[in-house]
């Protein structure tokens, strides 16, 4: 007896091959009936034997292809039709608005066997892609997910693309970025006067970047400045003209093998590296690494990824590179460029050539960064490759538009159950990544399809994001504290509730008491937070000065535990000749430009300074960076102690005993690595006495680690050793980055849950 069933499909169904995956799932269970978009996902129907449509609804999920994302399945049972085939029903225009959008995948290895076929059409064809890979989010204009939506609007398919395109069975099916040298985008070499150079541009890029040029690439979400890694010539040449003096360089490498020629990577790493998202992976470089000095300089780890993009596996081919730097197209931390006359514009003094293409970039989308710790996916950066997938929440949120912090800003919309995290936008104080700002978020409200019920901002009254979520009248703001926020971004990535004991460690953030918290321990839930104890307050002589030259914080703990005779006699501080000692003590005294913080950034700056590793800073938390990258590992240790004092109800930890310890070890000339070491345990110990002490007073046993601190693999590791030995729950970041990167999402959760609270 014949059954027929209709199914709902939601999710990530719509221009990943969906529907040509059921017609071949169909035809195979011997179903007829037909499957169409609809503005919800896909609906199916399916006729046949009982066994065969239950079949056929296992292997629905099961089977998917691998760009869709199912969220939720429903079926139920309809009459029988007059019918003998299975069909694809066109989509009426309306359809395709409430479904999720592919972030960019990686080119697929049936579209790289076809580029590496001399046989084939699309022989060495540098815009091949299928409805299982090529640009997405990128290129989107507007929904619905059709051509004319998409920046290949301008390219009309020859007859071969719009036979594939049309062929349900193809895999071109509805791709709509399909094309071919015939009909699609073409390559272009230009100089820096703007010029196109004759003959095959991809070919004489070769030939330049092995000469040693810097050449401007344009990818999949920006261009890339690129040089060949193994020059060394080459990568200060781009370091100097890029205005860029030690921050590391990303480096893209043609395959796996090489990559561990350079790198050691666990299994983790290695699935991030070869997966369709293609984030740039960091990993503890080799000993013999030949380039890791000039490419990620004082840095224990490299970041590599693999080709990306048909045009960059050509470049490998073809040119036979071991390794390329590729590094995101900007000025220091501007935002990436995407448009060729941009490219002309603003990269003139750095690219000595462009090789550029007609496919226009619509939206700016940053490399995404991860990395292993102890055994899990972490993120540094979530951009391309990842948005806009959702992140999902266990329950359904209202509609809020959190707009992020200062640094690293990215942005949340939330809708039902998902909150949709924007692109890498960047650091905020600069004027150029403001115009982004506005950019992202209104764009992503667009194809996300939400009008916010609200806008969560940060309590830093200075911050752009606050000031321009103020601005917006219409809309009701919601200020959220900055470090309540990475506790309800913990949280809500991991679906619980609160209430939780959060640690949160980072540079700063904007407390309740107008002070600069950022070593924190919170008992919080998603309405509201306790500060139960915090690092002591410590001056920061010369306000951002002092971020920039950790020197000062250095200086500032050192007076404020010893004074300033010990600060004058001490001979530790080259930078304070004579005559700049006294102003620098006249302003701790007096708090001159000297706020308050708690941060725990400031205290990784100020041992870095002592202990001589970083003293003065050329990109953000980069003492930090290089105090753990320099942290020694074998033999004993004992931890620095710090000291726990209740004053007004909460944990002050205080860090005078440590800096006692720490100006002995300097003094006997213990090694920077076992100083280091002996810090970071004594952070790790100090930090889970605290918070056995909260678990006494609050009964509770799950403890939320963020904050741009957790960074560090080595603080990350043993917070997350002794607290499980401990027996308590811990919960960390594995979708959003634990630093400023995530802070939307719990900015979001928060605006939520006050939300519903106001509407029960
Ligand atoms: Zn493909
Ligand atoms: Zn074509
Ligand atoms: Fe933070």
């Amino acid at each position: 007896m014949k059954v027929r069933r209709r199914i709902d499909v939601s999710g990530m169904v719509q221009g990943v091959g969906f529907r040509p995956f059921v017609y071949r799932l169909a035809t195979r269970h011997g179903l007829t009936g037909k499957v169409m978009n609809t503005t919800l996902g896909v609906t199916i129907e399916v006729q046949g034997p009982q066994s065969a449509i239950q079949e056929f609804e296992k292997n629905l999920p099961a089977e998917r292809p691998p760009l869709s994302m199912i969220t939720t399945l429903a079926s139920a049972p309809l009459p029988c039709a007059e019918e003998s085939a299975f069909r694809i029903v066109a989509s009426a225009n309306s359809a395709a608005v409430r479904t999720l959008i592919s972030p960019d995948i990686a080119t697929c290895d049936d579209c790289l066997r076809e580029m590496l076929d001399p046989g084939d059409r699309r022989y060495r064809y540098a815009f091949t892609n299928c409805t299982n890979c090529g640009p997405r989010f990128t290129i989107i204009r507007s929904l619905p997910y059709d051509r004319p939506g998409t920046s290949m609007a301008g390219f009309t398919m020859c007859a071969k693309c719009q036979a594939e395109y049309d062929d349900p069975l193809d895999r071109r099916f509805h791709a709509q970025p399909n094309a071919c040298p015939e009909c699609g985008p073409r390559l272009e070499l230009v100089d820096a006067g703007g010029t196109s150079t004759a003959g095959d541009p991809l070919e004489k890029a070769i030939d330049l970047l092995k000469a040693g040029a810097v050449m401007a690439i344009k990818g999949l979400g920006g261009f890339h400045l690129v040089v060949d890694a193994m020059n060394t010539d080459a990568v200060s040449e781009l370091r100097r003209r890029k205005r860029r003096v030690e921050k590391p360089f990303a480096v893209m490498v043609p395959d796996v093998a090489t990559a561990e020629t350079l790198a050691v990577f666990d299994r983790v790493a290695r699935e991030a590296l070869v997966s369709r998202s293609r984030p740039i992976v960091l990993a503890e470089k080799r000993h013999e690494n030949s380039f890791g000095d000039s490419v990620a300089p004082r840095n224990r780890r490299l970041g590599l990824f693999l080709p990306y993009t048909p045009l960059h596996h050509l470049l490998f081919q073809i040119g036979k590179f071991t390794a390329l730097v590729m590094t995101s197209a900007n000025l220091s931390e501007e935002p990436i460029v995407i448009g060729n006359e941009e490219a002309l514009r603003r990269l003139p003094e750095i690219a000595d050539c462009f090789l550029m293409h007609d496919r226009e970039i619509l939206l700016r989308c940053d490399d995404s960064v991860v990395r292993s710790a102890g055994g899990s996916l972490q993120f540094v950066r979530r951009s391309r490759g990842f948005v806009p997938a959702p992140v999902f929440l266990r329950d359904p949120a209202p509609p809020v538009l959190a707009v992020g912090g200062e640094l690293k800003n990215t942005i949340c919309l939330t809708k039902e159950n998902c909150a949709f995290l924007s692109q890498h936008i960047g650091d905020l104080e600069n004027a150029e990544a403001n115009g982004f700002f506005a950019e992202a978020t209104g764009h992503l409200q667009k194809i996300i399809k939400v009008t916010p019920a609200a806008i969560a901002h940060d309590l830093h009254p200075d911050y752009f994001s606050t000031r321009w979520a103020q601005q917006q009248t219409a809309v009701p703001c919601i200020g959220v504290q900055h470090h309540h926020a990475h506790v309800a971004s913990c949280m809500a990535e991991n679906r619980i509730d609160g209430p939780v004991i959060g640690l949160v460690l980072d540079g700063t953030g904007y407390g309740t008491d107008g002070r600069m918290w950022g070593g924190e321990i919170l008992v919080a839930d998603f309405n509201d937070f306790e500060r139960a104890g915090q690092l002591r307050y410590v001056r920061m002589p010369g306000g951002e000065a002092a971020v920039r030259q950790p020197w000062r914080m250095a200086a500032s703990y050192l007076w404020q535990h010893f004074g300033d005779e010990f600060l004058r006699t001490c001979a530790l501080f080259p930078e304070l000749p004579e005559n700049r000692m006294e102003p620098l003590l006249q302003m701790l005294r007096r708090g001159l430009n000297s706020p308050w913080t708690s941060g725990c950034g400031r205290l990784f700056d100020a041992v870095s300074a002592l202990i001589g590793i970083c003293r003065k800073i050329n990109y953000e938390a980069q003492a930090a960076i290089e105090l753990e990258a320099c942290v020694e590992t074998h033999g004993l240790c004992l931890p620095y102690a710090f000291e726990i004092r209740e004053e007004e109800g909460r944990l002050v930890i205080d860090t005078k005993p440590m800096f006692l310890s720490l100006m002995a070890d300097l003094r006997r000339g213990v090694s920077r690595g076992e100083m280091s070491r002996k810090f970071h345990m004594g952070l790790a110990v100090v930090f889970t006495e605290a918070i056995l002490r909260v678990r006494q007073e609050h009964g509770l046993n799950r403890v939320c680690l963020s904050g741009g601190s957790f960074q560090n693999a080595v603080l990350l590791r043993e917070m997350r050793t002794r607290l499980s030995e401990q027996e308590f729950e811990v919960f960390t970041h594995s979708q959003v980055p634990a630093g400023d990167g995530g802070l939307c999402l719990g900015q979001a959760a928060i605006a939520a849950s006050r939300l519903r609270g106001k509407m029960s």
